[in-house]
């Protein structure tokens, strides 16, 4: 099998093949629907089949063995920090351990125009810019080449993604190295690049811009009813509930996913990170003493080096172990991945087509309304309902 010859599903769009090519024939470049895929220049490609050899699609990876498998509830005990972060603020206490270390950490930031890219950070004064899921693709670029470097270096990296980047990093080094964290997150799947730049253009008044945008907002509402906030130059702010945003209507009812994100292979447990953070969604009913509205996260360790990493940080963390026995029904990526609704293709067709304002009458009355999965409890998971 080759990279060229494979299916649009099998392609997570993780670039690791980009970053192997020695001769940079390959470059990501956006489909029709917004997702990046490699395309080959031939007249540079000398046929070496490193893209093939390091694409997770076409080789398989060992997951670690479930003997070092461990689930925990965790909060920072920095509310500010939790604020600030998605669910309990984890992430932020694992960069601090590296960066501590004179380490070098990589994850997902804005750019200028507010499409997410990958990149690496070595002080601490930049963690807020990693802060908070973007609920987007990010763009690896030379990320792995990167954090080779600095590992060849000796220097300890810490490599956050998703599962699927996760994978790619792993492919692309092709080898263990024991200065090397990884931490990905329970995924939901990415939805398309070309619908956000639709949305923002949309959502931007004409003459404005856009200062600051935090998918993940408690300020207004809570964790569990988190909004989407995007501040302009003119001091104005758009803030609306995940419940009622267009944006994360249509990315929570699954019609905008990337391909492979409904045939990802990353679920239930399949991952080769050494720790998985989330949203511990439902926590009320499962750790009712550790609830609050600022977020709890689940952080699920993997290897030993999950471990360390989780124990490192155990000064900063109210923690419990729990079971993930009810976890899974609370927040269903952890098991499996999204359904693609039929109406898919139909809705990249409008996206096209149709003026925003009309895509918006279009879809805002399929969305019949939503409904929350309280399961027992109040704040657990929101579910958004696609009529057909
Ligand atoms: C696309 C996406 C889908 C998700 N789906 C779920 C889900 O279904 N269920 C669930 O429980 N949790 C999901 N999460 C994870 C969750 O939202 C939190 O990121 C996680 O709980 C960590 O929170 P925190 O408070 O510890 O840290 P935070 O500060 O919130 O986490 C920041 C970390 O997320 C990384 N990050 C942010 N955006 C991206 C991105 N676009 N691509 C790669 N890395 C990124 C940053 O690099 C950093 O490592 C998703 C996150 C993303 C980005």
């Amino acid at each position: 099998m080759e990279i060229e010859k494979l299916k649009k599903e099998q392609c997570y769009g993780c670039s690791a093949c980009m970053n192997i090519c020695p001769k940079k024939a390959i470059t990501m470049k956006q489909d029709e629907k917004g997702f990046i895929y490699p395309v080959i220049d031939k007249s540079l490609c000398i046929h070496c089949g490193l893209c093939t050899k390091v694409c997770p699609s076409i080789q398989n990876q060992e997951v670690p063995s479930e003997k070092y498998r461990k689930s925990y509830a965790c909060k920072n005990k920095n509310d500010a920090v939790r604020m600030q972060s998605s669910s309990g603020g984890i992430f932020t206490l694992l960069a601090q351990y590296i960066l501590k270390q004179k380490g070098v950490v990589f994850g997902a930031k804005w750019n200028a125009n507010y499409m997410v890219e990958h990149a690496y950070m070595e002080k601490e004064e930049e963690i807020s810019l990693f802060q908070g899921s973007k609920y987007l693709q990010s763009s690896i670029h030379t990320s792995y080449q990167q954090a080779k470097t600095f590992l060849e270096a000796g220097r300890k990296v810490l490599f956050t993604g998703t599962p699927c980047q996760i994978a790619g990093l792993k492919t692309f080094l092709g080898k263990e190295y024991e200065n090397l964290y990884t931490q990905d997150f329970i995924c939901h799947g990415v939805p398309s690049p070309k619908f956000w730049e639709k949305y923002l253009a949309y959502r931007t008044p004409k003459g404005s811009e856009i200062t600051h945008i935090n998918f993940r907002d408690k300020e207004k509402y809570d964790w569990n009813n988190f909004s989407l906030a995007i501040d302009f130059n003119n001091k104005k702010r758009y803030n609306r509930t995940n419940t009622k945003d267009f944006f994360m209507q249509v990315f929570l009812s699954d019609i905008c996913l990337r391909d492979s994100c409904y045939v990802c292979h990353y679920k239930n447990h399949q991952t080769l990170a050494d720790i998985t953070l989330a949203d511990l969604w439902g926590a009320k009913e499962i750790i009712p003493h550790m609830y609050d509205e600022k977020g709890v996260s689940l952080v699920i360790t993997y290897t030993p080096k999950g471990q360390e990493l989780l124990e490192a940080i155990h000064p900063y963390i109210e923690k419990q172990e729990i079971t993930l026995e009810k976890v899974g029904k609370y927040n269903p990526s952890l098991r499996k991945p999204a359904k693609k609704p039929e109406n898919r293709e139909q809705f990249f067709i409008d996206l096209e087509q149709q003026n925003f304002k009309k895509l918006i009458q279009t879809y805002k009355k399929r969305f019949i309304g939503v409904k929350r999965f309280y399961r027992k409890c109040k704040g657990g998971v929101k579910k958004i309902i696609l009529f057909r």
